[in-house]
């Protein structure tokens, strides 16, 4: 049976548009109109679009005022995490019934492995329909599904008939579709990769498929063997239902070292927000604050504090962040660098994406 060759059925559901889908659910004046959940405020940032909304170029991660200038219709709807995460679990049973092998990637996102599945169904198509007829009918939502052999494939699957859609991507035409791709629109290649690879030559699957796995790990690291399987339609992680994300945190380095509490202070907030909104995202939270300061020595030092119950706000997660600082002032040197840390997670499932973390600077 060596040569016996299983091949997986993996699913990939997202759900459409899922913040903007929900307020346009339980908000009907917002149904058809341009929509934006997040702040409308200077430094607010669109967390997602309607589909209204986007037809003038507007999309998630977009500073908010960006996206009124594009669409100066745009309604601005502040987020509302707890129904999202109720949703969220709705949808999550859903999957139960099908398979024990889910692995989240937010709150709106799934891989599921179904190559077995609670209910002995052959065909992962019909499984990823009837998935999606039922959070349709339990939630009032639509959602895209992809199905594939990997995980990567499935997730590139998963766009290729959305909204409300989905696709198949066999062994038989896997390599081909990986070929025609751009890389820039691989799953796992960011910005920053798409341009060293484009500095590189590489463009699309098939110039990727031309590189060395030497070339790749020596430009690109540990993602080096990733981009080398998945040019060829090869991606061999598994569906990982209890990897466990230990902390989750940002840093950021000065332009100029500081040496007044205040100033330093100030330097925290944007540190706990962009570390409570990934939380949010996510649907977690966490019990354990550390400041991480660095000083213009390049010595550094950390103070923690674990509160008894989860933050269940980015103010609170502030507090304790400016108290720990202060502990340490005066400063025994001028800081060029402070990181804000969030740990003693409750039930959040790791992703695989190095982009994100390199982006948000995790600390795992
Ligand atoms: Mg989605």
């Amino acid at each position: 049976m060596g040569d016996t060759l299983l091949i997986r059925k993996i699913i990939h559901v997202d759900m459409d548009a899922f913040y903007a889908s929900v307020e346009q659910r339980d908000n009907p004046q917002l149904r058809g109109k341009p929509l934006a959940v997040g702040g409308a405020a200077a430094r607010g940032v669109v967390a997602a679009a309607s589909y209204e909304a986007r037809k003038f170029g507007v999309h998630s991660a977009m500073p908010s005022v960006t996206a009124a200038r594009k669409c100066p219709e745009l309604i601005f709807v502040k987020p509302r995490f707890e129904v999202y995460r109720a949703v969220s679990q709705q949808i999550r049973e859903i999957f139960a019934e099908y398979t024990p092998l889910i692995e989240p990637l937010s709150l709106d996102e799934a891989y599921l492995d179904v190559t077995e599945n609670l209910k002995n169904m052959p065909i992962a198509t019909e499984i990823a329909l009837e998935i999606r007829g039922k959070i349709k009918a339990v939630t009032g939502l639509n959602a895209s599904a992809g199905i594939s052999y990997n995980k990567f494939l499935a997730k590139m699957a998963s766009d290729l008939n959305k909204p409300n859609g989905q696709a198949v991507i066999t062994p038989k035409n896997g390599p081909a579709f990986v070929e025609q791709l751009a890389v820039k629109k691989f799953h796992g290649v960011g910005p920053a990769t798409a341009e060293k690879m484009h500095r590189l030559g590489i463009e699309t699957g098939a110039d990727l498929k031309g590189q060395s796995l030497q070339f790749l790990t020596q430009h690109f690291g540990k993602s080096g063997p990733y981009f080398y399987g998945i040019a060829r339609g090869i991606d061999n992680r598994q569906v990982r239902p209890d990897r466990v994300r230990k902390s989750v945190g940002a840093e950021d380095t000065f332009v100029e070292d500081i040496d007044d509490l205040n100033r330093a202070t100030a330097e925290l907030k944007p540190l706990a927000e962009k570390v409570w909104s990934y939380c949010q995202t996510k649907g977690f939270s966490g019990k354990t604050v550390t400041v991480k300061i660095k000083y213009s020595d390049f010595t550094q030092a950390t103070r923690s504090r674990t509160t008894a119950l989860p933050f269940a706000d980015c103010n609170d997660i502030l507090d304790v962040a400016s108290g720990l600082l202060a502990t340490v002032y005066p400063f025994k040197r001028a800081v060029r660098l402070l990181g804000v840390t969030l740990s003693s997670l409750t039930n959040e499932r790791a992703d695989d994406e190095t982009e994100g973390q390199s982006q948000l600077g995790f600390s795992l």
